[in-house]
């Protein structure tokens, strides 16, 4: 007997998509996932998304940013990949733990069973009870989330030594549900400079190769730098083994938002029902399309000044750190009818207040979150600046623990205020190891142990977050390990700081900000707001940001022209 959701689904009537890498990877597995996944939900579908990674880290959050960009934290806790968030983004839903494995965690998840004697005293085997893991954690989260459709998306690309095994699930899952799994191939066609003519080659050995694990595709998403022309999707129809109406051309874009739309043009949900026997309702992308006409047509510019720490890939700058941010300064840009000017300004360079004064371009500054060391110096100057220059500053989780240490140094006078994290000797640790961390930093247990996930927060009357939130009390997720010392709290609120959003037990500092009467915008945040910014519901204090930047840099050109009057 299938088991059956709560809401009365059981595993015969839902669906799987696989999608699957070929050729190479960062062609956009995660966002034609993403975007297939949006459209058959505005076609009245319950959908959910998956996504597999092959490496053996149990999740992403002990992987430097360098190997593997941002570190998406789901509702429940769980570091996760950057494409859980455009998942969540483009689905506007928080989407579980389930969700999301790696070889790793599924290996673990065996072992322990075995150790458990769970497998009754059986061989356990790679083949297949690894797969079979898999399965059931996919079925699993079909299940919990009462869907009609779950998109998987296996990482890496097919041909890999490592994804082998998630090939090997599809293929079981395949062959007990022949009507209900389709696999979706994302290729790459490249021009080569030196002929100029599109090669459909290297698409029809990826094929081949996961063909040779026994899975076929149903459809190929052909990414290319322009249209894939009529004759090439016969070719690749006939090499591939798909439907020629299922080679779905997908050249590059400006924008990731207008893919939903690319894809429709050659009929791809529809497609993919067909190919699933599903009959849901007509399309109805008004929402979509409303905001992403939002992101074209804009009555002027915000320029934003993003300071990190950037890091180098060799000669190539990797800005996927910070993904989540920039795509929130997006959506609440884009709501009040902004463009946003976003630049990527390293902490390290601004030794001093000379290399401040370029801030003065800026309408406002952001300092997202970050770890150890570097660029500190660098980023307590912008802080200190822009505070003394009234310039809009928002501060993510690092971005406002530093902002405390500024304002006790320079402000409540505690002239060596730092943070545990950085200086454990200083005599004013102002930002201090959270009591429940300090025994896990000692047995280096620190993978999956900060303080992470959903928190509620209540929110001060009065202040420019209950401006923002226009609520009494907030869930934000969170992912750190330090926090604002309680025994400062009385000094620094005396110096002038406010901490306008609390833990529920009185305990833990949440939002720290100046009032609005000594400054436009000066809030900080222990938890990530933009891991819950979606683009049709942008986030509050992301739009509360960019409103004060945008009427700073109003004020800003209205005091220059008063200044050429009173010159001439
Ligand atoms: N490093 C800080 C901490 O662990 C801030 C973490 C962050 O910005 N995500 O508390």
């Amino acid at each position: 007997m299938p088991k059956t959701s709560k809401t009365g689904k059981n595993n015969k009537n839902i669906k799987y998509i696989f999608v699957v890498g070929g050729v190479m990877s960062g062609v956009g597995k995660g966002i034609t996932a993403s975007s297939i996944a949006l459209l058959l939900k505005t076609r009245g579908l319950a959908v959910t998304a998956i996504k597999i990674d092959p490496y053996i880290n149990v999740d992403a959050g002990t992987m430097n940013p360098t190997e593997h960009g941002e570190v998406f934290v789901l509702k429940d806790g769980l570091e996760t990949d950057q494409d859980m968030g455009n998942y969540e983004r483009f689905l506007g839903q928080d989407l579980p733990a389930i969700n999301y494995m790696t070889t790793g965690s599924v290996y673990l998840a065996v072992i322990e069973k075995e150790r458990n004697l769970m497998y009754q005293g059986k061989n356990v085997e790679v083949v297949p009870d690894i797969p079979l893991e898999v399965i059931s954690r996919i079925r699993l989260a079909g299940l919990e989330a009462g869907s009609d459709v779950v998109m998987i998306e296996v990482g890496g690309t097919v041909g890999e030594y490592q994804n082998i095994l998630f090939l090997e699930a599809i293929r079981m899952m395949k062959s007990e549900q022949p009507d209900d799994v389709i696999t979706v191939m994302v290729s790459y066609l490249p021009v080569p400079g030196s002929i100029g003519e599109m090669k459909t080659k290297p698409t029809q050995t990826a094929v081949r190769s996961l063909n040779s694990a026994g899975v076929f595709a149903d459809v190929i998403i052909a990414r290319s730098s322009s249209e894939v022309d009529e004759k090439r999707k016969e070719k690749i129809a006939r090499f591939c083994n798909v439907r020629k109406d299922c080679v779905i051309s997908a050249p590059d874009v400006a924008s990731i938002y207008d893919i939903p739309f690319n894809f429709e043009k050659e009929e791809l949900s529809t497609k993919l029902c067909q190919l699933l026997k599903l009959k849901p309702k007509a399309i109805d992308l008004t929402a979509w399309k409303k905001f992403v006409q939002n992101t074209k047509k804009t009555k002027g510019e915000v320029k934003i000044a993003v300071v990190g720490k950037y890091f180098n890939s060799g000669d190539f700058v990797l800005l996927d750190v910070y993904l989540s941010v920039l795509e929130a300064i997006k959506y609440s840009a884009y709501s009040l009818h902004l463009t946003p000017k976003i630049v990527y300004l390293s902490a390290v360079d601004f030794t001093d207040k000379k290399q401040c004064e370029k801030l003065k371009d800026y309408a406002g500054v952001l300092i997202p979150g970050g770890f150890g060391e570097t660029g500190i110096p660098g980023k307590l100057n912008v802080i200190k600046y822009v505070r003394e220059e009234g310039i809009p500053y928002f501060g993510i989780c690092y971005g406002m623990q530093l902002a405390v240490i500024e304002y006790a140094r320079n402000v409540a006078k505690l002239t060596d205020a730092h943070t545990a994290e950085i200086n454990p000797n200083s005599t004013h640790l102002v930002v201090d190891v959270m009591p429940e961390q300090r025994e896990l930093i000692k047995k280096n247990q620190l993978g999956g142990t900060m303080r992470l996930g959903e928190y509620r927060a209540n929110i001060k009357k009065g202040t420019q977050a209950e401006n923002a939130y226009k609520k009494d009390s907030i869930i934000e997720r969170h992912r750190h390990r330090y926090e604002v010392n309680p025994e400062y709290i009385a000094t620094l609120e005396q110096a002038g700081m406010v901490f306008s959003g609390i833990s529920p037990d009185g305990r833990l500092m949440e939002i720290a900000e100046l009032p609005k009467s000594v400054h436009p915008f000066f809030v900080g945040v222990q938890f990530h707001p933009e891991l819950i910014a979606r683009p049709l519901s942008p986030h509050p204090l992301f739009t509360a940001f960019i409103k004060a930047t945008s009427l700073y840099q109003a004020n800003k050109s209205i005091e220059k022209v008063k200044k050429t009057v009173a010159k001439t």
